[in-house]
């Protein structure tokens, strides 16, 4: 069992009020839009706004001054007043693409910011604002793909400051998704640990077994079949250890840690490429290397909690 206090997983983090019971009056949000200390959250399909410089921060702009393609999103409240998340592309595409996840846009001479990939930005910005791109994002993912009624098909209004969409012709109310995935670090003791790859990733990279729970399970017994069907492995009870909001577009990963039982691992499922057993020597050699290209083992990113289950488990 992992019982270390670890750093706070990146994506997590946000300091703000959501309103959760003021949102619900309609005039209430109206008068946070006209408050002269709003401000918004810009994202758009090159990524979320930051600020230029050495030391980038999430850009909080006036919302008069935000360039807004689609109606503001109430996020909450913060000390200075409420902050609203901000579409800024009006793209009439379908499907509408989502929040970008990688690679820098070119700076908005509107609002002397410039939009960063949503892995590029979380990777450099401090914990609270990872913690509000991950709210912005899943929040405006959520909107640009979900504004039918999945009851009757008509199109749908905001309601609650946009954490409901309303349908104007069943009255069905629909709340934005987070998809929950459970991501499990599957250890031989304190000498190895099993990790996969999937054929996509960077020559090298290695990760812990994840996938998405499924209608009429436990998250314990997700994580015990996601392992049987990704390596042919059995596990014992797995344990909780942390979460970690994923907007891509809308996870929630749900990090275990699984004691391996019996069976050899063995590929089993197209999309994963190897699956093998690591050293304690080979992980904590990974962990000490940077992102070389050439390192014989890739650790996930830091900003994962893929990394954070692995370098708990070496710390322990
Ligand atoms: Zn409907």
């Amino acid at each position: 069992v992992l019982s270390i206090v670890t750093e706070p997983n990146a994506f997590s983090g946000a300091q703000l009020d959501r309103a959760a019971d003021e949102r619900k009056d309609p005039a209430w949000v109206a008068a946070q839009r006209e408050h002269p200390a709003a401000r918004a959250v810009m994202a758009g399909d090159a990524g979320v706004h930051v600020t230029d410089g050495a030391q980038p921060r999430l850009a909080l702009v006036p919302l008069a001054d935000a360039p807004a393609a689609h109606e503001p999103l109430l996020l909450g409240l913060d000390a200075a007043g409420p902050v609203f998340a901000v579409d800024v592309d009006r793209n009439g595409s379908v499907p509408r693409p989502l929040i970008g996840a990688h690679g820098a846009g070119e700076p908005d001479p509107r609002t002397g910011t410039r939009p960063l990939g949503l892995r590029e930005a979380v990777a450099v910005l401090p914990q609270a604002d990872g913690g509000l791109v991950a709210y912005c994002c899943a929040l405006v993912n959520w909107h640009r793909r979900h504004g039918h009624c999945s009851v009757c098909g008509t199109p749908t209004g905001t309601a609650a400051g946009g954490l409901v969409r309303e349908c104007p012709s069943c009255g069905a109310h629909h709340f934005p998704r987070t998809d929950p995935v459970v991501i499990m670090l599957v250890t031989g003791g304190s000498d190895r640990l099993l990790l996969g790859r999937q054929a996509s990733w960077p020559a090298g990279r290695y990760s812990t077994l994840a996938g998405f729970v499924e209608p009429g399970e436990t998250l314990e017994e997700a994580v015990i079949r996601e392992v049987r069907e990704e390596a042919s492995v059995v596990v014992g009870t797995p344990a909780y250890v942390s979460s970690q909001p994923w907007p891509f577009p809308a996870s929630l990963m749900l990090g275990f840690s699984a004691p391996w039982l019996s069976g050899d691992p063995v590929r089993q499922e197209d999309e994963i490429e190897d699956v093998r057993w690591f050293s304690r020597a080979e992980v904590a050699a990974a962990a000490s290397w940077g992102d070389e290209a050439s390192a014989p083992l890739l650790l996930p990113p830091r900003h994962a909690i893929a990394r954070t289950l692995i370098e708990t488990w070496l710390a322990a």
